[in-house]
């Protein structure tokens, strides 16, 4: 869509500016250097330590067996000691949907949300029904005329076909939806992240995902708006964020309240809930502090550092299709199968999840 490429235009440019900006001191400095870890230096009290630590981090999550501490090469090359986590890509703390409705006449209680330009929409029957206007272009007819009904890929199969940049032409003006129980029952991703950050000597743009929410969820890349909306197709999150697709499962694209856990938190005493962690190792916050507020200046990978938590990152605006911009420190890696060894540094593709390298063609695992 025009309207998407001039906005991500708009936001090259801003990059570009805060670029500028950060290197004329205007952006508050990156972290500094972490040592690397060495594991085989580690005593058992320490290992012991960080390993509870990981694990009190993802109490939220659907944990496979136990974390480890393993060896691991970083993204930059740093050979430090990582811990290895598995979950299954199912929240354990609420069940995921609804996404598209199936009619025209359902309301947002029957479905998600659809982000564009930075605001949230419930992608109820009525937006549906009215996407020919929103974007302009009467080629959008993601319904029955005659009964109402909406267009959904209701089976495993259409999900695998339209779930994906380069849609099957078949499921052009569909709303794209993927079942959380069309993923094999055994699914599992398992995410190598350092148990200290590394600090990285460029900021890279994250690929495989920012990192994983407390609950042992994705944070993913900001779906592929462009490509979802060339096959009028729309892929709605539900109103956490998150939808599936039939390769890492369940996954956020938005950050929204229900990662945020105000409870026994006192404003004005810490910064904001912490909702997950990079795949840098540096944790993630909301995007507004208990106060309500915006946290003060950030650098360009939305980081800055406080008393209480070092150097964090804190996600973008719900409706931003963006939960990280890039990352500061070097990252690990993150599998679909287990047993794999975390080297971030030889792929050049999504930290070992396979795929082409940064700026090919995006890999089909993605749904929007
Ligand atoms: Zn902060
Ligand atoms: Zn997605």
């Amino acid at each position: 869509m025009g309207k998407y490429r001039g906005q991500m235009i708009r936001n090259t440019l801003l990059l570009s500016i805060s670029l500028l900006l950060g290197s004329c001191g205007a952006n508050p400095p990156a972290p500094t250097d972490i040592a690397p870890v060495d594991l085989a230096a580690l005593s058992a009290a320490e290992r012991d330590s960080y390993l509870r630590e990981a694990t009190a981090f993802f109490e939220k999550a659907n944990i496979v067996g136990s974390p480890s501490l393993v060896e691991c090469t970083l993204s930059g090359g740093a050979k430090t000691t990582c811990f290895s986590i598995t979950v299954k890509p199912v929240p354990g703390d609420y069940t995921p949907g609804p996404w598209c409705p199936r009619n025209i006449s359902d309301g947002k209680e029957k479905s998600g949300i659809w982000l564009d330009e930075g605001k949230i929409y419930d992608a109820d029957g009525k937006f549906l029904q009215n996407l020919s206007d929103f974007y302009e272009d009467d080629e959008w007819q993601l319904f029955d005329p005659a009964t109402g009904r909406v267009n959904v890929t209701d089976s495993k199969e259409k999900c695998a076909a339209a779930a994906r940049p380069d849609v099957d032409e078949k499921y052009n003006n569909y709303c794209v939806e993927c079942q959380l129980d069309y993923m094999p029952a055994e699914s599992s991703v398992t995410y190598v992240i350092p148990v200290r950050p590394v600090a990285s000597s460029n900021r890279s743009r994250t690929h495989g995902g920012a990192g994983v929410a407390i609950n042992g969820i994705r944070l993913d890349e900001p779906a592929p708006l462009d490509a979802i909306l060339d096959a009028h197709t729309l892929a709605p999150f539900d109103d956490c964020g998150g939808h599936v697709n039939l390769h890492v499962g369940y996954h956020y694209h938005a950050v929204t309240d229900c990662l945020v856990d105000k409870s026994g938190r006192t404003s004005g005493k810490y910064d904001a809930p912490v909702i997950g962690l990079a795949m840098d190792g540096y944790k993630i916050l909301a995007h507004r502090l208990d106060n309500g507020e915006l946290p003060g200046q950030l650098d360009s990978c939305q980081g800055h550092s406080s008393a209480e938590y070092g150097y964090h990152y804190h996600a973008g605006a719900a409706g931003s299709n963006r939960i990280l911009a890039c990352l500061s420190g070097q990252q690990g890696c993150s599998f679909e199968s287990s047993g794999e060894t975390c080297d971030a540094s030889v792929r050049r593709g999504p930290p070992g999840g396979g795929g082409p390298p940064p700026g090919a063609t995006r890999p089909p695992p993605e749904p929007g």
